[in-house]
């Protein structure tokens, strides 16, 4: 969604609430498509200080969901989102100054790219969907957190698989 600002930017100690929405269906990154599970409209406050500065703030939370680092399950991930820009006013030309953020485009904010903005500065380094998860095998693609499969159990014990081995010789005779 985008608000237009014009009206605020021209406007000494001009202030405006707006309730905004988020668009984002998914935050699509370098790091791949990741779906938008949880978003909710929220409040926007834009104060123009004294023909200075541009204050845009804003609070919300998107959670998005994002496979875990060793089993592929989704995880839904819990971004706290606290919104604190300050745009400068004084330079001579205010559009260009603004231009430079990705999120203005003239004086018309784009509330999604600011936002996706935020999420980007947050991602985590790494997501497991719990502290001690056990991954997937990687001989037979089992998930571990579910059941152990056989391969996992001859690699820990290789007497074992020896034994295995022995027996499964004897069944072929
Ligand atoms: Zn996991
Ligand atoms: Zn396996």
């Amino acid at each position: 969604m985008r608000v237009e600002l014009a009206d605020i930017i021209s406007c000494e100690n001009k202030e405006m609430s707006k309730q905004v929405e988020i668009e984002l269906l998914s935050f699509d990154s370098k790091l791949g498509q990741f779906p938008v599970v949880k978003k909710a409209p929220f409040v926007m406050q834009f104060t123009n200080e004294e023909n200075r500065r541009l204050l845009i703030q804003g609070e919300t939370e998107v959670t998005i969901a994002i496979p875990c680092d060793r089993c592929l399950e989704e995880v839904e991930w819990n971004f706290p989102i606290v919104i604190e820009k300050e745009i400068d006013l004084t330079k001579s030309s205010e559009e260009t100054a603004m231009d430079e953020l990705s999120y203005m485009t003239g004086t018309s904010l784009d509330v999604d790219q600011l936002i996706f903005g935020e999420i980007l500065v947050s991602w985590p380094m790494k997501v497991l969907c719990r502290e001690d998860c056990k991954g997937i095998c990687k001989r037979c693609g089992a998930n571990l957190n579910l059941a152990e499969c056989q391969c996992q159990k001859t690699e820990l014990d290789p007497r074992m698989a020896a034994i295995q081995d022995i027996f499964s010789k004897f069944k072929e005779v």
